[in-house]
């Protein structure tokens, strides 16, 4: 368990998943094995896998807590969910909420789910199954997501465009069950704690900033998915919906946080870290 504090807040991670369901070569289209290659010396060890030969990558949650407040951004996979896309996200049996307990946190305990975006490896833990049906996990959490995200979905799903299931199973019982809080993409969760818009991934896609006395965290969700992006923020993902609007919201960040002090924590990087310029480029260092 790797905790970052900030002031009275603090940071600490659950990983669901400690490996990709897609290799890079697979998950950024543009890139080469050659290109990935070159970078290899500043990816090693922190953002490699050597047990797959692959950059490394995860599925986690962050839990942020500060006084009064205990906040999840982003929830995984889930258990239990029907998921045909991979063998390693279906029907799974995992100990997420076991290590979220071993974290301090009891479901009944967080007030608040933050939704970066609404794919399948990020609203999984919304819901669980009980007596056969979906019911929100956190009983007592609003789950706050971006209101353009949920009414684009929403149609892609009546449409039947939507090809996880994620919507179905993770997402429209938290709404039924009046738990969501549709809102503006600068909405204010906590005091410090606010939404930010980085469209493209998905047309609804928020990042969350953490800005304190002491100091400033990015939560960037999927605007990166594998670190080498840094280095090479003109590379989309398979999924990112909008490309150029990808690129332009990565390109965007990736320059305004070099050399800024400021802690990167994307969804699925293996570890957070620093933007930091270096022979001309950028590049991501380990915290
Ligand atoms: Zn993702």
């Amino acid at each position: 368990m790797s905790r970052f504090t900030f002031g009275d807040v603090t940071i600490d991670r659950v990983v669901e998943i400690p490996r990709s369901a897609y290799p890079t070569a697979s998950m950024l289209p543009e890139s080469t094995p050659e290109a990935i290659a070159r970078h290899h010396a500043w990816l090693k060890p922190d953002f490699y896998d050597a047990s797959t030969g692959d950059l490394g990558s995860r599925i986690q949650t962050w839990v942020v807590r500060m006084p009064g407040r205990t906040i999840l951004i982003d929830t995984g996979v889930g258990n239990g969910k029907t998921r045909h896309e991979s063998p390693l996200w279906n029907d799974r049996r995992g100990t997420w909420l076991d290590d979220l307990a071993a974290a301090g946190v009891k479901p009944e305990q967080v007030d608040t789910v933050v939704l970066t975006h609404l794919h399948v490896d990020h609203v999984g833990w919304n819901t669980r199954l009980e007596g056969g049906r979906w019911v929100p996990t956190f009983p007592n959490a609003r789950y706050v997501m971006h209101g353009e995200e949920w009414e684009f979905w929403k149609w892609e799903t009546e449409s039947g465009r939507e090809p996880s299931g994620c919507i179905a199973d993770s997402v429209l019982p938290v709404v039924e069950a009046g738990r969501v809080a549709l809102v503006g993409p600068e909405h204010a969760i906590a005091p410090g704690l606010a939404f930010e818009p980085t469209p493209g991934h998905t047309p609804g896609h928020v990042a969350v900033r953490l800005t304190t006395p002491a100091g400033q965290a990015v939560f960037s969700g999927d605007l990166m998915h594998r670190t080498v992006q840094v280095a090479e923020p003109r590379w989309n993902s398979r999924f990112c919906h909008d490309g150029v609007r990808a690129r332009k919201t990565r390109e965007a960040f990736v320059e305004r946080h070099a050399d800024s002090g400021v802690l990167v924590l994307p969804a699925h990087f293996p570890r957070p870290g620093y933007v930091v310029r270096e022979n001309g480029g950028f590049r991501f260092r380990a915290v």
